[in-house]
Order: C-alpha cells, then sequence, then structure tokens
C-alpha cells in the first residue's frame, strides 16, 4: 500500500519535509508550490535567511532544534556541495537588554542556555574579549548555510528519492488534494506555506504575522560570526553578521519588526545596520568604515512567525482527507528544519498504522 502524499510549499520546511516522506517506499510525494529554489520574492522567506544555527527556543520548546543539529552536522561534515560551513559564533550581552521588554529570541542570550551541552566548544568569554559597551558573551560552533546552495541541493536530494515538484498557486487546502502526480487524489496534505498560512482558505491562521528582516550582502569576510542582544536604536532594530560558504557572501543584520509587510529594503535602515557592522567589527571593511563595505544586494524577507509557536500538528478537511501542519517557525526555520519535519513523519505514520497499515517496509 502506498500514500500520496502532497506538501504544500517549498520552502525549507516543504523541502526537508518531503524529504523525510521520501526516504519510505510507502510515500509517494509531490511538492507544490508558488516559489521554487531560485526565486526571490517577498512571500518566500527561505532565501532571505542568513542562516545560521543560534537557537531561538525556550529549553520547554527546544526538541525541534536539539533534534535538527546532529543531520545539519552531519551535513557539514560529509556532504560539503551541501552548501553548509562551521563558523564560530560569538553573542555579545547588555544586562540592560535582558531587563529590557523581551525580545523575540531572548533565549539565546541566557547566561546558562539549554543548548551549552549541545553545541560544540561552549563557552563563556572574559572580559578581555568583549567589545565596548557589552557585559558578558559566550562563544561556540555554530554553521553558516548559503541558502542559494542548500536549498538548491534539497531539491536534488528529493528528486533523487522521487519526489515530483511541481509549480501551482492554491487559494484553498483542499485544492493540493488533486496535485498528486500518482494521479489519484492525495491521501494526505502537508501543509508548509509559512506565512502563506495566514491567508490561504481552510487555514487562515490569524496567530500568523511577518517578522520583516532587513539585510545586507556584502564581498567583505569577517569570522567569527557576531550577534548582540541590542542595539542603541532598540527593537527592531537587531546586529548580526555571518558568512557564508562557498564565496556566498557576508550577511549583515537586521531587523526583526513583527507586522511589518514592506518589501522594498529602506537605505535609512541599511545606513544604520552597515554603521553598526563597522563600528563593532571594523576590521570588516578594513577599517574604512562603511566606505570599505562592498555591497552585493540589499534585501528584506518576512519570517513566518507565530504568535502561539510553531504548528506541527494534524486536522483533517471536510471531506475526511488528512492534513499535517508545519508552519509557523519565525527566524528559526533552517536550525529547526530537520526536527520540525521529523515530527511530520511522526504524525503521518500514526495516520497510517490508524489505517491499518504496517510501518515495516523497506526505506528507499
Ligand atoms: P517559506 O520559505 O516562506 O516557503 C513557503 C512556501 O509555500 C513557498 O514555496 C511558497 O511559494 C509556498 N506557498 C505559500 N502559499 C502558497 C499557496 N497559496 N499556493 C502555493 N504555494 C504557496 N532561520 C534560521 O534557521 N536561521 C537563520 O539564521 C535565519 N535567518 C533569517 C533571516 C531573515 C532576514 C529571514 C527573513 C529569515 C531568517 N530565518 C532564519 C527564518 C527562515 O528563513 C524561515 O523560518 C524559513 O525560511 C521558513 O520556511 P518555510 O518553508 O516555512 O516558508
Amino acid at each position: 500500500m502506498t500514500n500520496a502524499i502532497v506538501v504544500v510549499g517549498a520552502g525549507v520546511s516543504g523541502l526537508t519535509t518531503a524529504l523525510l516522506l521520501s526516504k519510505s517506499n510507502a510515500n509517494v510525494v509531490t511538492i507544490i508550490a508558488k516559489h521554487m529554489p531560485g526565486d526571490y520574492d517577498i512571500e518566500y522567506a527561505s532565501p532571505w535567511a542568513g542562516a545560521n544555527f543560534l537557537p531561538m527556543s525556550t529549553r520547554e520548546n527546544s526538541r525541534w532544534e536539539r533534534r535538527t543539529w546532529p543531520e545539519i552536522k552531519r551535513i557539514t561534515e560529509e556532504v560539503p556541495e551541501a552548501g553548509i560551513h562551521f563558523q564560530t559564533a560569538r553573542i555579545f550581552r547588555r544586562d540592560k537588554d535582558m531587563e529590557g521588554p523581551s525580545c523575540p529570541s531572548d533565549p539565546m542570550f541566557d547566561h546558562d542556555p539549554w543548548f551549552q551541552p549541545v553545541l560544540p566548544d561552549y563557552k563563556e568569554l572574559d572580559a578581555a574579549s568583549l567589545p565596548a559597551g557589552h557585559d558578558s558573551g559566550c562563544e561556540f560552533t555554530s554553521v553558516c548555510i548559503n541558502t542559494a546552495m542548500y536549498l538548491q541541493w534539497l531539491v536534488g536530494q528529493c528528486i533523487k528519492n522521487g519526489v515530483v515538484l511541481k509549480r501551482a498557486v492554491i487559494s484553498h487546502i483542499r485544492e493540493a488534494k488533486n496535485y498528486s502526480h500518482t494521479g489519484k487524489p492525495a491521501d494526505i496534505i502537508v501543509n508548509a506555506t509559512g506565512l502563506g498560512s495566514l491567508k490561504l482558505g481552510g487555514v487562515e491562521d490569524q496567530a500568523m504575522a511577518p517578522s520583516r528582516g532587513q539585510i545586507i550582502l556584502v564581498r567583505n569576510e569577517l569570522h567569527p560570526m557576531i550577534t548582540t542582544s541590542g542595539t542603541e536604536e532598540g527593537l527592531p532594530e537587531i546586529l548580526y553578521t555571518m558568512q557564508r560558504p562557498a564565496g556566498g557572501g557576508t550577511i549583515l543584520g537586521g531587523t526583526y519588526d513583527i507586522g511589518n509587510w514592506e518589501s522594498v529594503p529602506d537605505p535609512n535602515i541599511a545606513l544604520r545596520i552597515m554603521r553598526r557592522v563597522v563600528e563593532l567589527c571594523p576590521e570588516i571593511a578594513g577599517g574604512k568604515g562603511i566606505d570599505g563595505l562592498s555591497v552585493i544586494r540589499h534585501g528584506a524577507g518576512l519570517r513566518p512567525y507565530r504568535k502561539t509557536g510553531v504548528r506541527v500538528e494534524r486536522g483533517k478537511l471536510d471531506d475526511g482527507t488528512h492534513i499535517v501542519h508545519n508552519y509557523g517557525h519565525a527566524g528559526w526555520g533552517y536550525q529547526g528544519s530537520y526536527g520540525c519535519a521529523e515530527g511530520v513523519v511522526e504524525l503521518v505514520n500514526a495516520i497510517r498504522e490508524e489505517n491499518g497499515e504496517s510501518l515495516v517496509t523497506e526505506p528507499k
């Protein structure tokens, strides 16, 4: 017995979910999406991400990120063509940010974070290693993902496993049922539409909102990657850098602006981002200030923020078709991708078992 599964969405969530589902011969997977890797669009978050691995979840909700790290680490070590490299991460904290209105990514700045034993080489920094104006900090080994390479690599891995990708725009989730390349109606639909879940008929999740992130991609190099707990301008302006592997450039960030839908990069925000980075790390521009930066492009993406947290959950259409949701990852879609996709596989397997199917099938 095989299950025809249609995954809606070809961002990091849809592609990773399709990849894990396609590892079982029992699943025949089709991906449909309005946007695919290679596209740059304000409705498509994945290409705009840095992306790095700086845990953002609380200890209680850390399952998704905890389960993702080992696979991201394995790919980094064993699959260079996937476009991920290790990079030392430094986090600098200011006590005043810890006391202020809570930043959405607060747990990353904890003094005793849950990820201390998970990410390699974790250590607290001594006072001499801190930049002026910062009270404490830590360092550990993280990764930076060249998202342009990695998304294409995921597509290739899916195709190798027999997944079929098609362009389609749906207005109601039930329409996905008709897109399985098997020709029969889908048994299970996976909803990985990110921010699209706000307006997609049959989902219309009002807890969803954009968290706009503005970035600048430059040719300059900078090691290690840096993140600070706050900026003098206050939220939504934040400060981070990371260098993508394989000539992918260095990302200078950024903003975390909940409720802002603007697709066009704001030149004033861009100036402030660049100024903050060269002040903190003058070496990135050879001491020449902003003039020493060589800009590849300015960009803005919308993180799929969900007020109530990520939704990895089962449901049913009116006609009884099973649906499994995987959306609302805000700023941690890559670093939670394998954990959440694994969560979807568990839910799909539960449906299969309820249908009387044996889960003992040959993997591909
Ligand atoms: P998306 O990538 O938005 O994909 C949604 C898919 O659904 C698309 O294919 C779209 O076309 C499709 N779709 C939607 N509606 C429909 C419809 N009606 N019909 C058909 N198709 C539809 N994450 C990290 O882990 N680390 C980072 O360092 C990081 N940095 C970030 C920096 C910025 C500036 C931004 C913007 C994001 C960052 N993120 C980071 C977050 C990460 O990018 C997102 O969490 C992730 O990309 C969400 O992926 P997704 O697949 O759920 O959604």
